[in-house]
């Protein structure tokens, strides 16, 4: 309350407004919890996955305990920011991100925060953001660098606070930026070559400066440049990016095609950053999984553990140890291979499709 710019009016507007948080990871921990802290007054985080315990190098809201229990990511973060501020009301949704449900994540959002782990759920969620007209905080981090850029998107009216009818004051959305997602393989992942904790703490605070600046009206403040930093080789740039929309070229924001959140862009198999595991979701979603049924024939295979949030069997396929767990929905994170193939025909074999 005492920082010019902010006062007591500016923690109000933080009481009263509501933060989308996209992945509970390491950009996810650092954001939700600075974000609870300075008093957000909701919160909404999104994650699919479960705390193992080489998270906790960089995963600041999580311990061993949670590693032992196995509990899902967004729902241990709940557990634990109730304990830091017991006003801020949280919802922890445990559902993998994708075109069906993200509108739905983003329903009374103000904003968007990136937590993610992969270019096409960023896709994804900078197809929402332009569609809804909401703010869009990119992050990522890789290595020892990292980058972070505030996307105020273009509106159809031109009628968002930080834009004017001649649609100045709109910065380039994600595509503008980076057409194409990197081909899998391509650019490096947490998988080959690691992260270290404070290029991801780094990265996430600058998210949350900005989400503070959007979320208490101080959008002149908002850093119209993209940080780029490396925290091996000591350098910090602010980069100058240019709008594509000003070309008329950008698929999403100058023509409104979002091509991720009508499932005509990206893959139902997705390979788990740093995890040696795929993902797999199914499209047309269908009816909840029968856990005893399926826990029963999997005891056939191997150990089974087996909570109210999923079944986790090891399976022995083609000579090879797998580790299948199972949500409730039918989502499946096979773990043993990166391969999307390989992790279609495990699903296939012990659940069936
Ligand atoms: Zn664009």
């Amino acid at each position: 309350m005492l920082l010019p710019g902010f006062g007591e009016e500016g923690q109000r507007k933080l009481l009263a407004s509501n933060a989308l948080v996209l992945g509970c990871g390491a950009l996810g921990t650092v954001v939700a919890n600075m974000l609870a802290r300075a008093g957000v007054g909701r919160l909404v985080i999104v994650d699919r996955d479960f705390i193992e315990i080489t998270n906790l190098q960089r995963q600041v809201l999580f311990d061993e305990q949670d590693v032992a229990d196995a509990i899902p990511k967004a729902e241990a973060a709940k557990r634990r920011l109730a304990r830091i501020n017991s006003q801020v009301k949280v919802t922890a949704i445990v559902d993998d991100i994708n075109h069906s449900n993200i509108e739905k994540f983003a329903t009374g959002a103000d904003v968007l925060v990136d937590g993610l782990d992969n270019f096409e759920t960023r896709y994804l969620a900078n197809d929402c953001a332009v569609k809804l007209g909401l703010p869009y905080v990119y992050g990522g981090a890789v290595g020892t660098v990292g980058a972070a850029f505030t996307i105020l998107p273009h509106t159809t009216g031109g009628d968002a606070p930080w834009e004017t009818s001649d649609g100045a004051g709109a910065t380039p959305c994600l595509r503008c930026l980076f057409d194409e997602a990197p081909p899998p393989g391509l650019s490096p992942t947490c998988d080959t070559v690691g992260v270290i904790g404070p290029a991801v703490s780094i990265v996430a605070n600058f998210q949350v400066a900005e989400t503070l600046k959007i979320l208490t009206g101080n959008l002149d403040r908002v850093c119209p440049t993209m940080l780029n930093i490396d925290l091996w080789t000591n350098t910090i740039y602010q980069l100058k990016v240019g709008r594509a929309y000003d070309d008329g070229d950008c698929l999403c924001c100058k023509h409104r095609k979002f091509e991720f959140l009508e499932g005509k862009a990206g893959s139902s198999a997705v390979t788990l950053c740093g995890r040696d595991a795929v993902q797999l979701t199914h499209r047309q979603g269908g009816g909840k999984l029968d856990f005893d049924d399926i826990a029963a024939r999997l005891r056939h295979h191997g150990a089974v553990t087996a909570n109210e949030f999923m079944i986790r069997a090891g399976i022995t396929h083609n000579d090879k140890p797998y580790e299948l767990t199972l949500f409730p929905d039918g989502r499946a994170i096979v773990k043993g291979t990166s391969e999307g193939s390989v992790a279609r025909s495990v699903y296939a074999k012990y659940v069936g499709t």
